[in-house]
C-alpha cells in the first residue's frame, strides 16, 4: 500500500479493516451502534475510488437522510479530494427522483412530475374518501392514507390487492375503489407520493429491463447504510440493481402483493452491494421497514461475506453499560457487547421535575452549566419522543436564552403560506396538477369561490382539456366579468412566470429564475400586498416565512446554477426530518428519537422517560410495539459521546388532559448504580406524599433537590389531587410582551422569580434583545427582554 492508502486505513481496528478492503459481490457488516459503520462504508467509498477500482460515476450510497448524504459526501471528498465528484450519494428517494425525471416518459408521466408529500397526499384522500362516502364504511382519511402506503411498501397496487382481497366485504370494495382511484388521480396529475417513488422505480426496472440494464451496468458498487431500516420496496430495488446485467425474467407476485424472489447466483456482472445495519436499531417498522432484510440477507445473497464490530468508539463505558443492559431485555435478538476502551466516564444523571416545565428548567441549566465548563451549544442535544413534547422545552430555552434549533425541516415547508407559494411554483412547473392550481386560485382572495371553482371544471371536463388550460379560456366559462377578469390575470401571470422559468427549448433560464419566478408571482398575484396590508400579527411572520423561502430559493441558485423550477421542488419535497433549512452550528439541537438516528453528540438529554410516552401509548400493546420502542430507547442512549442525562417529569400536559407520569420501564432496565439521581422519583415521593408505583431508585448524596424549587413554572398545569399543590412559590409564569422596555447597563430590575438584580450589557435587536443580568442571589442571567417576567426599578 502506497503512504496515502496508509492514512486512508489508519486507525481502523482489524474488522473494520477487512470491511474496508474486502472485495467481493457481497458483504454485510452488522454491528452495534457506534462501532463504525458509517465510517467503514465512507472508507470503503473512498478506498475504491483511490485505488481506481471505481469510477465516481459507479458509485451509488444510500444513507438515511440527506443531511447524511451530505456528510457521507464531505468525508469522502476530505479524503480523497476532486475524484469524489459525481458519486451519488443520496437516500432512496432522492436517488428513484433523479432516475424517474430521466425515465418517467418511459410509462406515462413526464420528467416534470410533481412529488406529493404526505400533507398532498391526505388532501387528495380525504376528498377520495368523501366522493365514494368512505365513512359510511368506517373509512377515515388518515387510517386509508396509512393502510395505501402500507400496500404500495409491499409493492402491491390496487389490482393485485384486489385480486386476493375478500371483494365480498363491502368494506373492502370500496378501499379498493378507493385506491384504484387514488392512483388514478396521481397519474392524471402527473405526481407520484413518496411511497411512489421507489414503488413505481421498482415497477420501471422490471417493466423496463433495458432501462435497468442501464442502472445496472452503470452502478457498479452499491452501499446502503442503515439497511435495517429498509422496507420491502426498498429491498427489491436494491434487488433489481444488483441483478446480473441482461436478466430480465421478473419473479412473479405471490398473494398479498408481496414479491417472492428466488435466490439466484450472483453472477460476475453484477453490481457489488455492501450493506451496514444494525438489528437492534430498527425503529421504523411502522412504516413497513423490515427487519427480515437484514437478517436474511446471506440467504438472499449467497455467498456474502459477513463483519462484525464490536468495539464501540463514541461513548463511555457507562454509557454502553446501560445502553447494552436496555437492550438485553428484547428477546430473539443476536446478543452482541459493545465494549470501549475510553473508561467509564461521568454517571449517568437522573432528574425528576413536578411538571414538564420544571424538567426542562434543569435541562436548560445544565446546559448552560456545561456550556461554560467549554462544552459547545452544538455539541449537545436534547431528544424527546413526540414533536409536542418541544412546546415545554422551547418555552424555557427562550425565557434562558439557551440557543437551539429544531431539527425537523419539514415544519416550515407543512405552513400554509409556504405551501400556497410552492403551489405558485407546481402550477408553473407541472400545468397537470389540477391539485396545486385549486389551491391557489382564491389565494389570495380573488372572490373565486367552489361555484366557480366548479365552473371551471366542468368547462375542462366538457372540452376535454385541464384544468389548466380552462382557465386560459375565461371568456368562455360563463362567469361575470369581474370573475373572467380575476382568472384572466391569474392565468397571465403564471404565463409570465413559465416564460421566466421555463423558457423554450434551448433558451437558457438564469441561475436565479426560481428566485425571480417566486417573486413575481408573489407581487403580481397580490399575495404580498394582502399579507401587508392585514393587522394580523401572524401575517408579519408569513411575510418573513416567503422572504425565507425566496432566500432558500437565492442559495438553491448559488449551489445549482443550472437547477431548474423543478430540481428546486425536488429538492425541497424530499427535506426529511433530520434535514436542517439552517446551519445548526452555536445552537442546541432538539428532535425526536426517530431523527437522532446515526448522529452523535456530547451531551445528550433523553427527556420525558415516561410510561406512555417512551414506550409510547400507542406501541404499548401492539405486538413488537415494547420492543421497538425499546430499541428507539436504545438509539437515544447510544448518541451520547460523554454525558448522558435521563430525566422525566411527575405531571405532564399531555393530549390536552394533565396526567400524573409515571417513570418509564426502560429506565428500571438501567443497572441503578449507574445513574446519579439529582432529583429522583424516590425524592419526589417521600417530600410530595404517596405516588403510586414510584419508581425505587436510588436517592444520590448530596442531591439539592430544593434548589429547583425557586425555578419551577406552569403549575397552572398541574391537577389539584396531587401533593405537588403543597409546594409554596410556584409563580405561574405568563408570558408578556417587554418588547417597548429600554434596558441600559447598570439599570436594576427585578424578575418574578431571580429577584434583584443588576444588567451587565444589553445585546442584540428588537425581539430578539438579551439582557445580561447579575442577580443578587442566583447570579448572572441571560434574559429574552421581550418576554422575560422582569421590571424596571
Ligand atoms: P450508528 O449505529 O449510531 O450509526 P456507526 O456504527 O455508524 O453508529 P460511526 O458513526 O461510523 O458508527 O462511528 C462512531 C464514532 O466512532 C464516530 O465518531 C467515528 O469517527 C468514530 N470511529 C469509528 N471507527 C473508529 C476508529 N477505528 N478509531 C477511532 N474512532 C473511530
Ligand atoms: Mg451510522
Amino acid at each position: 500500500a502506497s503512504r496515502s492508502d496508509d492514512d486512508l486505513l489508519a486507525g481502523l481496528n482489524p474488522p473494520q479493516l477487512e470491511a474496508v478492503t474486502y472485495r467481493g459481490p457481497a458483504l454485510l457488516i452488522v454491528a452495534g451502534a457506534g462501532s463504525g459503520k458509517t465510517s467503514v462504508l465512507t472508507r470503503r467509498i473512498a478506498s475504491l475510488l483511490r485505488s481506481r477500482e471505481a469510477w465516481p460515476s459507479q458509485i451509488l450510497a444510500i444513507t438515511f437522510t440527506n443531511k447524511a448524504a451530505g456528510e457521507m459526501r464531505e468525508r469522502v471528498r476530505s479524503l480523497i479530494g476532486d475524484r469524489a465528484e459525481g458519486m451519488w450519494i443520496s437516500t432512496f428517494h432522492s436517488a428513484c427522483v433523479r432516475i424517474l425525471r430521466r425515465e418517467a416518459q418511459q410509462f406515462g408521466f413526464t420528467k416534470s412530475f410533481t412529488i406529493y408529500d404526505s400533507g398532498d397526499s391526505r388532501a387528495l384522500i380525504k376528498r377520495l374518501v368523501k366522493e365514494h362516502e368512505g365513512d359510511a364504511f368506517g373509512l377515515t382519511p388518515a387510517g386509508t392514507q396509512s393502510r395505501i402506503s402500507k400496500l404500495k411498501n409491499e409493492l402491491a397496487d390496487a389490482e393485485s390487492y384486489a385480486r386476493q382481497a375478500n371483494m365480498s366485504d363491502p368494506v373492502e370494495r370500496v378501499f379498493v375503489e378507493i385506491f384504484g382511484a387514488y392512483q388514478r388521480e396521481l397519474q392524471k396529475a402527473n405526481a407520484f407520493d413518496f411511497d411512489d417513488l421507489i414503488g413505481q422505480t421498482v415497477y420501471l426496472f422490471r417493466a423496463f429491463p433495458h432501462v435497468a440494464d442501464q442502472y445496472r451496468r452503470r452502478f457498479r458498487h452499491i452501499l446502503v447504510d442503515e439497511y435495517q431500516d429498509t422496507n420491502h420496496a426498498q429491498y427489491a430495488l436494491i434487488h433489481e440493481l444488483t441483478r446480473p446485467i441482461g436478466s430480465d425474467a421478473a419473479p412473479v407476485a405471490s398473494s398479498g402483493g408481496m414479491m417472492i424472489f428466488e435466490p439466484e447466483p450472483v453472477g460476475e456482472d453484477a453490481a457489488s452491494l455492501t450493506v451496514v445495519g444494525d438489528s437492534d436499531q430498527s425503529i421504523y417498522a411502522f412504516r413497513g421497514a423490515d427487519i427480515r432484510n437484514i437478517t436474511e440477507f446471506e440467504r438472499d445473497y449467497p455467498g456474502a461475506k459477513v463483519v462484525l464490530l464490536e468495539q464501540n468508539y463514541r461513548s463511555t463505558q457507562n454509557i454502553l453499560s446501560a445502553a447494552n443492559a436496555v437492550i438485553s431485555n428484547n428477546f430473539d435478538r443476536k446478543e452482541k457487547r459493545l465494549w470501549t476502551d475510553v473508561g467509564a466516564g461521568e454517571p449517568i444523571i437522573g432528574f425528576t421535575g413536578y411538571s414538564q416545565h420544571d424538567e426542562a428548567q434543569f435541562v436548560a441549566d445544565e446546559i448552560e452549566s456545561l456550556h461554560k465548563t467549554g462544552v459547545d451549544y452544538s455539541q449537545m442535544a436534547v431528544f424527546y419522543r413526540t414533536n409536542s413534547q418541544s412546546r415545554a422545552l422551547e418555552e424555557i430555552f427562550i425565557r434562558s436564552a439557551v440557543p437551539y434549533k429544531i431539527m425537523g425541516g419539514t415544519k416550515f415547508y407543512e405552513r400554509a403560506e409556504i405551501k400556497d407559494a410552492l403551489a405558485y411554483l407546481v402550477a408553473v412547473a407541472n400545468p397537470a396538477d389540477e391539485m396545486a392550481l385549486r389551491r391557489i386560485l382564491n389565494r389570495p382572495r380573488r372572490g373565486i369561490g367552489d361555484v366557480t371553482e366548479t365552473s371551471i371544471a366542468r368547462y375542462a371536463a366538457d372540452q376535454q382539456i385541464t384544468f389548466r388550460d380552462a382557465l386560459a379560456n375565461s371568456s368562455a366559462l360563463g362567469v361575470g366579468p369581474k370573475l373572467q377578469a380575476a382568472i384572466a390575470q391569474l392565468d397571465a401571470i403564471l404565463a409570465e412566470a413559465t416564460a421566466i422559468m421555463l423558457p423554450s427549448t434551448g433558451e437558457l433560464a438564469p441561475p436565479t429564475a426560481v428566485a425571480e419566478g417566486l417573486t413575481l408571482l408573489l407581487n403580481k398575484s397580490g399575495y404580498f400586498d394582502a399579507l401587508r396590508r392585514s393587522r394580523d400579527p401572524q401575517d408579519e411572520a408569513r411575510l418573513e416565512n416567503l422572504d425565507e423561502l425566496v432566500a432558500v430559493t437565492r442559495e438553491f441558485a448559488r449551489n445549482n446554477p443550472e437547477g431548474t423550477v423543478i430540481d428546486f421542488l425536488s429538492e425541497v419535497a424530499l427535506v426529511a426530518d433530520a434535514d436542517d433549512l439552517d446551519d445548526a452550528s452555536g445552537s442546541v439541537s432538539l428532535m425526536t428519537l426517530h431523527t437522532a438516528k446515526g448522529l452523535e453528540f456530547d451531551a445528550v438529554f433523553l427527556t420525558g422517560v415516561e410510561e406512555d410516552l417512551i414506550p409510547h401509548r400507542i406501541s404499548a400493546n401492539e405486538p413488537g410495539g415494547p420492543a421497538e420502542e425499546r430499541r428507539l430507547f436504545y438509539v437515544g442512549i447510544t448518541r451520547a459521546r460523554k454525558r448522558l442525562y435521563l430525566s422525566l417529569a411527575m405531571t405532564r400536559a399531555q393530549f390536552g388532559e394533565v396526567t400524573v407520569a409515571m417513570p418509564s420501564r426502560f429506565l428500571q432496565e438501567v443497572p441503578s448504580e449507574l445513574i446519579d439521581w439529582r432529583q429522583s422519583p424516590g425524592d419526589v415521593n417521600s417530600r410530595g406524599g404517596s405516588r403510586s408505583r414510584a419508581l425505587n431508585a436510588r436517592p444520590s448524596g448530596g442531591s439539592d433537590s430544593g434548589s429547583w424549587g425557586s425555578k419551577r413554572y406552569g403549575d397552572d398545569l398541574a391537577p389539584k389531587s396531587t401533593a405537588i399543590d403543597k409546594f409554596p412559590n410556584r409563580i405561574p409564569a405568563k408570558v408578556r410582551d417587554n418588547g417597548d422596555l429600554v434596558l441600559a447597563s447598570g439599570d436594576r430590575i427585578r424578575h418574578d422569580d431571580f429577584g434583584e438584580g443588576r444588567v451587565d450589557a444589553v445585546t442584540g435587536e428588537g425581539a430578539k434583545r438579551v439582557a445580561h443580568v447579575r442577580f443578587d442571589t442566583v447570579g448572572a442571567k441571560k434574559l429574552l427582554i421581550k418576554i422575560a417576567p422582569i421590571a424596571k426599578i
